[in-house]
């Protein structure tokens, strides 16, 4: 892990957001500059030093995984002990993620320091680190590369348990077991298995419903290996379908590779979106298709990027993206597929490609 080379970095966009110090409170955050995987935890950062404050929970744990940084052990927020540090080492002003900070945390904040500097040293910046975790090094794209692998190796396995009468759970609860077996530290969120009318709901999260003998099933999944997600969804068909139901899957596929073969360095995550976007409009599902086309990937299940409609962001290379349109009809069905991709010096490659996308009827 390259933590020291992502703390200079960090630092430097504090330097140039106007402040001297940063302070990280964000959990993925505070991992992301420190190594540091416990729930509670703050880095600061001052003047080419950073140190990290946790509670004694984590005694042993943060010694061992935050390397370069001097451990605080004490009770109370972290948060506020490292802001109390960062004034008493003779910091001025200090860039606070504002999106993970409650109007009393910044209250609690405020009052660590002394008077004299209240008024002028916390400076909100928004997703600082965030940003910066956008654009993934080489050993988080190795973890992220095993991570979708591991997704379409439990994909295949799990087809053969998606047969008619099989309630949601059971599929999910399958999925997961050989997730663990396989060495996932968890899922990166709650499994979706969406079958029959119920594959009409994006995020239609697994229930005892039972899979019918025709219709779709979606299932939407991620494992986590070392902190970091995987993301990936395929529909597949239960018995014959209809006519409806291959040119909505079809749609959705071509509208999918579109997106798939936009990404390259400098589009605009908007015009990503669009690629998709276009091809569903085309087939008059436009309507059909309600959210994003995807969003970026990493320690967290959603970050950076948002590509989305009309979001000027450009793509850049190490960014991991998800492309994931889908048609939603009511009362009917719905189909969603989803890749991560990676984008490349000069287009994407796909992390997920090992679980095909062709029509699957079971
Ligand atoms: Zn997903
Ligand atoms: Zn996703």
């Amino acid at each position: 892990m390259q933590h020291g080379p992502r703390r200079r970095q960090a630092i430097e966009s504090a330097q140039k957001a106007g402040a001297h110090a940063l302070l990280a409170t964000h959990g993925p955050d505070v991992r992301y500059l420190s190594g540091f995987t416990g729930s509670s935890g703050a880095v600061a950062l001052f003047g080419g030093r950073a140190w990290l404050f946790t509670d004694g929970r984590y005694t042993t744990q943060a010694r061992a995984e935050a390397k370069g940084l001097r451990v605080f052990i004490d009770k109370g927020s972290p948060s506020v002990r490292a802001a109390a540090w960062l004034a008493a080492q003779g910091a001025t002003s200090c860039a606070y993620d504002a999106s993970h900070t409650t109007v009393s945390e910044l209250d609690a904040l405020r009052k660590a320091i002394p008077g004299k500097l209240r008024r002028s040293f916390f400076v909100a910046a928004d997703g600082l680190v965030a940003r910066l975790r956008e654009i993934k090094d080489i050993d988080e794209l190795a973890i992220m590369r095993r991570a979708a692998a591991l997704g379409c190796r439990l994909f295949d396995g799990v087809l053969e348990h998606i047969v008619p009468g099989a309630t949601e759970v059971q599929v999910a609860a399958n999925l997961e077991f050989q997730a663990r077996l396989a060495g996932a530290e968890a899922m990166s969120f709650e499994t979706i298995v969406a079958s029959g009318v119920r594959s009409a709901l994006p995020h239609g999260h697994a229930t005892k419903a039972r899979l019918p003998r025709r219709g779709f099933v979606t299932l939407d999944f991620g494992v986590v290996l070392d902190g970091y997600c995987s993301d990936m969804t395929r529909t597949v068909h239960l018995g014959k379908a209809g006519p409806q139901e291959w040119d909505v899957y079809h749609s959705v596929l071509e509208a999918q590779q579109a997106a798939v073969a936009a990404v390259r360095p400098g589009i605009t995550c908007g015009d990503v979106d669009e690629a998709a976007r276009s091809v569903l409009r085309k087939a008059k599902l436009e309507k059909a298709f309600s959210h994003s086309t995807g969003h970026g990937v990493g320690l967290e299940i959603h970050e950076g990027p948002r590509v989305a409609a009309k979001q000027q962001q450009v793509l850049e290379p190490g960014m991991v993206i998800t492309i994931e349109p889908g048609a939603y009809l009511p009362g009917k069905f719905g189909v969603r597929i989803e890749d991560m991709v990676r984008v490349t010096q000069r287009g994407g490659e796909v992390l997920t490609a090992a679980s095909p996308k062709v029509w699957i009827e079971l």
